[in-house]
């Protein structure tokens, strides 16, 4: 736009040997031109192309220099542009002896300005007018022009091309800013794509170029990269207890506390923070120089995270589980060193402590693309590598088996196994949890009737229900439609569903949990006791038992204080006329107590591990081989059937 106000002057440069005819443009383009009275249109074109531009009488105004000489003219432009007071127009002669002619100069000029008007003057034909655009290009930007020429004419086409020279101008400006505009959005749309709207910090896209940078260097420089993974745990609790603002609000206390510790330089490392996920946030560092440092490194940003931060007037204390990886030793590129740090981030969140994973090779499997897991996975459900085992459980009463929990294996085909904890989250997070699900269900009923055939056992199952089952509309109706097909009692299948998986939409939960138990399955809660809320919950579902958490039971010594929440799960239990089960049961003096305090059903290492299901009757008849496993038959001590 500036370009447009400084350039209002209408600037002809006019080139010919011939001094006369140097005399005639400028009498013609100069300011006394009176025009002869036919042509009054002039003025009016004139008009038209300046409005202010022209003088009271209506006539453009030309600011109009010369030169005899096709060198001369080439300075002249030259001088205009670095002066910026470009010229509008050029009339060139062809011949100009001795100098170069005007196809040469028009060249020259072009090479200097790339907008202005060449108009190639000339009295002889030899000058092709058609073939002009093709010599000296742009072809919208030369003209030829036949002299003798009129005055009217020359004023006439020195109005137009002036006019012609401004529109362009405009045009360029227009696009300019239409090209800026264009950037500009661009800019945008990368710090959409690339940033964190609520911290403002890198999100995963650019936190893996950054990393894939910070590799590159660093294999010049000196150290290892370290990928420090960061979760808040419970931060979904946060977000519904004090309100999703400060949930946000919270998550940018953290993403500015962790910048002001990490981004800057220090001693030669420097460090990124960003975004990682929901409530995942990233710290990378490069230059690292020993394990000891990297061992610091994620020690100090726990210890960042857990200081209380202040959020609406609220001290928040937070937990946070830490997974870290480093380069060159976990992965060669980002990604696969972001994988790692991932999977030592998940084994971190599934163990209470939600202390800090460096990552290792056993992991290895966790680690790689989620596309080939998934695939792997898939594969292992269709071609059965995904089995049932069953742990036994006994009551403390009767001594009998009184049923068992189905546990699901993966056993590879090299033989190593798979444990559930790692492939049950992975099978939700791929959303494939109910082909799982109905794996395990389908291969559960085979046994019961096996069992059932074999030898008229009738043997209740404990099946594991996960989080996202329960939401799930065709649940239900898969279960029912299952346990019809397989012709199973229903009464023999229980399901089990961890408190916390309850809590998390009991909406949700609660009318499935009503079908089920109405259709003649049980409801079991498992890992009772870990979970936050209040207890009214049990009272509104269907449940017949609450199996203790193992984590209690461990605990379990004669000191009365660790017996104490065990007594109160028994008693709160016996009160709403719930079974108890006691899961984790490893040593003797642990089932003496559990018994003692009123657990009807044990299930654990002191009983049996889990077993594949062929397993099961040998191991019966070995080790309660009194009992008759019909349900409701012989009492016998437990003392007398362990011998
Ligand atoms: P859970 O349902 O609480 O299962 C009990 C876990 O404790 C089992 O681990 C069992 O092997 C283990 N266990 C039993 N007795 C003892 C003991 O005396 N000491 C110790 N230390 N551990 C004992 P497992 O089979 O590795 O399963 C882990 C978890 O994976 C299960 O916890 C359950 O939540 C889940 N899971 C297993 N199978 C399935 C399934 O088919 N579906 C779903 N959704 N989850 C499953
Ligand atoms: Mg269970
Ligand atoms: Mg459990």
């Amino acid at each position: 736009m500036d370009e447009l106000q400084k350039n209002t002057t209408n600037r002809i440069l006019v080139v010919d040997d011939d001094a006369l005819l140097i005399g005639e443009y400028v009498r013609c383009l100069g300011e006394d031109f009176e025009p002869p009275s036919a042509t009054t249109t002039l003025g009016d074109l004139e008009k038209v192309l300046f409005g202010e531009e022209t003088d009271e009488r209506g006539a453009a105004r030309f600011e109009v220099h010369s030169r005899n000489q096709g060198e001369a003219a080439v300075a002249a432009v030259r001088d205009a542009i670095s002066t910026d007071q470009p010229y509008s127009i050029v009339f060139l002669d062809i011949r100009m002896p001795p100098g170069i002619d005007g196809i040469e100069t028009s060249k020259r000029i072009r090479e200097i300005d790339a907008n202005i008007n060449i108009v190639v003057v000339t009295g002889s034909l030899s000058v092709d007018p058609d073939n002009l655009g093709k010599q000296i290009p742009p072809a919208d930007k030369i003209f030829f022009f036949k002299k003798p020429f009129h005055a009217v004419e020359c004023r006439q086409l020195a109005a137009a091309l002036c006019g012609k020279w401004h529109a362009d101008l405009a045009l360029r400006s227009a696009n300019e800013e239409l090209e800026r505009r264009v950037e500009e959005r661009t800019a945008a749309l990368q710090q959409l794509a690339y940033f964190d709207p609520v911290t403002r910090l890198p999100n995963q896209l650019l936190l893996l170029d950054k990393l894939s940078g910070l590799i590159e260097k660093g294999e010049e420089a000196e150290g290892d990269t370290a990928v420090v993974l960061i979760d808040i745990d419970r931060f979904s609790f946060i977000n519904e207890t004090m309100g999703y603002e400060s949930g946000t609000e919270l998550l940018r206390s953290i993403g500015n506390r962790l910048s002001r510790t990490y981004r800057d330089e220090a001693e030669g490392a420097k460090g990124i923070v960003g975004r990682f996920g929901a409530d995942e946030f990233a710290v990378l560092m490069t230059g690292i120089a020993s394990e000891d440092d990297i061992h610091e490194l994620a020690a100090s940003v726990k210890r960042v995270v857990e200081e209380p931060f202040l959020i609406h007037g609220r001290d928040l204390f937070l937990k946070a589980s830490i997974g870290v990886a480093w380069h060159p030793v976990h992965g060669r590129d980002a990604k696969s060193v972001f994988r790692c740090a991932e999977a030592a981030l998940h084994r971190s969140m599934r163990n209470l402590e939600k202390s800090v994973t460096y990552y290792h090779s056993e992991m290895r499997y966790r680690a790689r693309s989620k596309f080939d897991l998934e695939a792997e996975l898939r594969g292992a459900i269709e071609s059965g590598q995904i089995t049932t085992w069953y742990q036994p459980q006994q009551s403390t009463v009767s001594g009998e088996l009184a049923g068992v929990e189905a546990l699901a294996r993966w056993i590879r085909p090299d033989g190593s196994l798979v444990p559930p904890s790692d492939f049950i989250p992975l099978s939700e997070e791929m959303g494939i949890s109910d082909v799982l699900f109905e794996t395990i269900m389908r291969s559960v009923c085979a046994d019961v009737t096996t069992w059932r055939e074999a030898g008229s056992w009738e043997i209740p199952v404990s099946v594991n229900l996960s989080a996202h089952q329960l939401r799930n509309q065709d649940l239900v109706g898969m279960i029912k439609d299952i346990l019809v097909d397989a012709a199973v009692d229903r009464e023999l299948i229980n399901l089990e569903l961890t408190e916390t998986v309850l809590l998390e939409d009991l909406t949700i939960a609660q009318p499935a949990l009503h079908d089920l138990a109405a259709f003649g399955v049980g409801i079991h809660i498992d890992d009772f006791g870990t979970g936050y809320s209040s207890l009214s919950y049990l009272a509104q579902l269907p449940v017949q038992s609450l199996k203790i958490d193992q984590s209690f039971i461990a605990q379990l010594s004669d000191s009365r204080a660790n017996t104490r929440v065990v007594e109160a799960i028994v008693a709160l239990g016996k009160a709403m006329g719930l079974d108890v089960i006691a899961e984790g049961v490893e040593t003797d003096q642990q089932y003496a107590i559990v018994r003692r305090l009123g657990c009807d059903l044990v299930q654990g290492y002191f009983i049996a591990k889990p077993m594949p299901a062929a397993q099961l009757r040998p191991w019966c008849v070995g080790h309660v081989d009194t009992l008759s496993i019909k349900k409701g038959s012989t009492i016998i001590d437990i003392d007398d059937a362990r011998g």
